[in-house]
């Protein structure tokens, strides 16, 4: 029995150290990139041109004619960015990300996927590895953005469910909105806010584990990856590196040097590491730019593209970014970017806090009273397909700029398929006051709910959000609505939209 037993042992710690040492051996050596992404990036100062050439062989001539940067006058940050570009020929006007899609111009599509105003005041430095007025991409005209097969929407949850910070949009669902913070995190990845330890966060691509937690393979210190408790670092076959940040926990099947595949489970989302204690998958993309440093890759029309393919909407509303101003000044609501299959959105109505409603794909307001303000926006196509997306409106006091009002984050569990009599999981957290409660009305005439969060006092805090749980009788679009204030009776709303479909 001795010999034997030890035999076996022996053999089993042989075929471990023979497997570490391929995996080792493996992954000591980088992959080559094997696969040409679709797009072509280019980076110009005004007044330049560039040939860029498709790999069909096709060439295009750009060149940019000039460049627009507004900023807010709270935070001096770039909140729109316009570039007038001619391609072959023709001229188009391009507003850069903040949830913007690629605009077709001849035979080509091109996007704008960041400008130098960016680069000035960011508090991540130059993330997107950008050292001229600004950077566009393209595709053939026609071309899927990224190719079939190759890309996968990387959280199990509905559109829009809940908050996002995406495509350079300054961070604020924490309430990082601060007007003397002139250092602005522009978000050059994309934040899907969603339920903590409950959404599932999955690859978006095949790929090699590069670092899992604080794990990581050697060899990889000229790449983007910096490893942390909570994050893990892919490497995919078209040499861009994929960051899945702020994990509640990792599936114990990412460890260095695994390769994994598009759609497998690497964890639940959550809000550990430096996520401002909102819960929230960051996903970021980083390549080679032209510039040669290494940059973010703005994944907003790529996360779009994948979706339409997995869950193929009818519609989808989109009324983001949020927006910031001082109190008495004006502020445009625009939900014009939101998309029917069928073409074109018939109907854009709008229900704001206060209890008045607007129709119209833009709508301009003033907000008197410092705040965190929700507003509702219903778009209908023209076969009567219907969907829902909030405008958050941070507005705040210019006599008393650190006075800052309260700010709100909600998610609600799960998102799809729910029927009649589903218990629902719905969290709130408020950010900047630890007064006062929320009150959740969850839009059926069911009694309102009182919960207390703990305000973001401790960051990391596994109770931080406060739980509460509610089924919906019938089916049907219902809109929740929670809300705190805090000491000054500034209010911070917030809305979920729930489908409730027929059993
Ligand atoms: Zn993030």
């Amino acid at each position: 029995m001795q010999p034997n037993g030890k035999r076996s042992l022996s053999l089993t710690v042989i075929v471990v150290l023979l497997s570490v040492a391929a995996q080792l051996g493996a992954s000591a050596e980088r992959p080559e990139p094997r696969l040409v992404p679709l797009v072509r990036v280019v980076d110009l100062d005004v007044g330049e041109s560039r040939t860029v050439k498709f790999s069909t062989g096709a060439g295009v001539e750009v060149k940019l004619l000039s460049l627009e940067e507004v900023r807010d006058n709270v935070r001096s940050a770039v909140r729109r960015a316009t570039v007038r570009v001619k391609v072959n020929g023709q001229t188009i006007s391009l507003v850069s990300s903040t949830y913007r899609l690629p605009l077709t111009v001849g035979k080509v599509q091109i996007d704008c996927a960041v400008t130098r105003g960016y680069t000035a005041n960011s508090s991540k430095k130059n993330a997107w590895g950008l050292v001229k007025d600004a950077r566009l991409r393209l595709w053939p005209i026609g071309s899927p953005l990224v190719k079939p097969g190759t890309f996968a929407y990387p959280v199990k949850q509905r559109w829009f469910a809940s908050d996002t910070q995406m495509a350079n949009v300054p961070t604020f669902v924490d309430g990082g909105e601060i007007p003397s913070n002139k250092n602005i995190y522009y978000h050059y990845g994309l934040d899907f806010g969603g339920a903590e330890g409950l959404v599932e966060v999955v690859a978006a691509t095949d790929g090699l584990v590069v670092s899992s937690g604080t794990e990581r393979l050697p060899d990889y210190d000229d790449s983007p990856v910096a490893p942390r408790y909570d994050v893990i670092y892919v490497l995919d076959s078209r040499g861009w590196f994929y960051r899945y940040s702020h994990l509640y926990e990792i599936d114990g099947a990412v460890k260095p040097g695994a390769r994994i595949q598009m759609g497998q489970r690497l964890g639940l989302l959550g809000k550990e590491g430096g996520s401002g204690g909102w819960s929230h998958l960051h996903f970021g993309i980083k390549s080679r730019q032209p510039s040669g440093l290494w940059g973010t890759v703005n994944g907003y029309p790529f996360i779009w593209e994948a979706y339409q393919r997995q869950y193929d909407p009818d519609i989808i509303a989109v009324a983001r970014p949020h927006c910031i101003s001082w109190a008495g000044e004006p502020v445009e609501l625009d939900a014009a970017r939101s998309w029917s299959r069928s073409g074109t959105i018939e109907r854009f109505e709008w229900t704001f806090c206060d209890g008045t409603s607007a129709t119209g794909p833009q709508v301009r307001r003033t907000y008197d009273k410092p705040g965190e303000y929700n507003e509702i926006v219903k778009v209908t196509d023209a076969r009567g397909n219907t969907a829902y997306d909030f405008a958050v409106v941070q507005v705040l006091d210019k006599a008393h700029p650190d006075q800052t009002p309260p700010a709100i984050h909600a998610v609600y569990y799960p998102t799809f398929d729910i029927k009649p009599g589903d218990e629902l999981t719905f969290k709130v957290r408020t950010f900047r006051t630890t007064h006062g409660r929320e009150t959740w009305d969850f839009g059926d005439g069911s009694p309102k709910v009182t919960v207390q969060s703990d305000g973001n006092a401790q960051v990391h805090n596994p109770q931080g959000y406060a739980v509460t749980k509610h089924a919906y009788d019938k089916p049907g679009d219902y809109i929740a609505t929670v809300r705190r204030s805090n000491e000054r009776g500034e209010q911070a709303v917030t809305h979920l939209h729930i489908r409730v479909d027929e059993n």
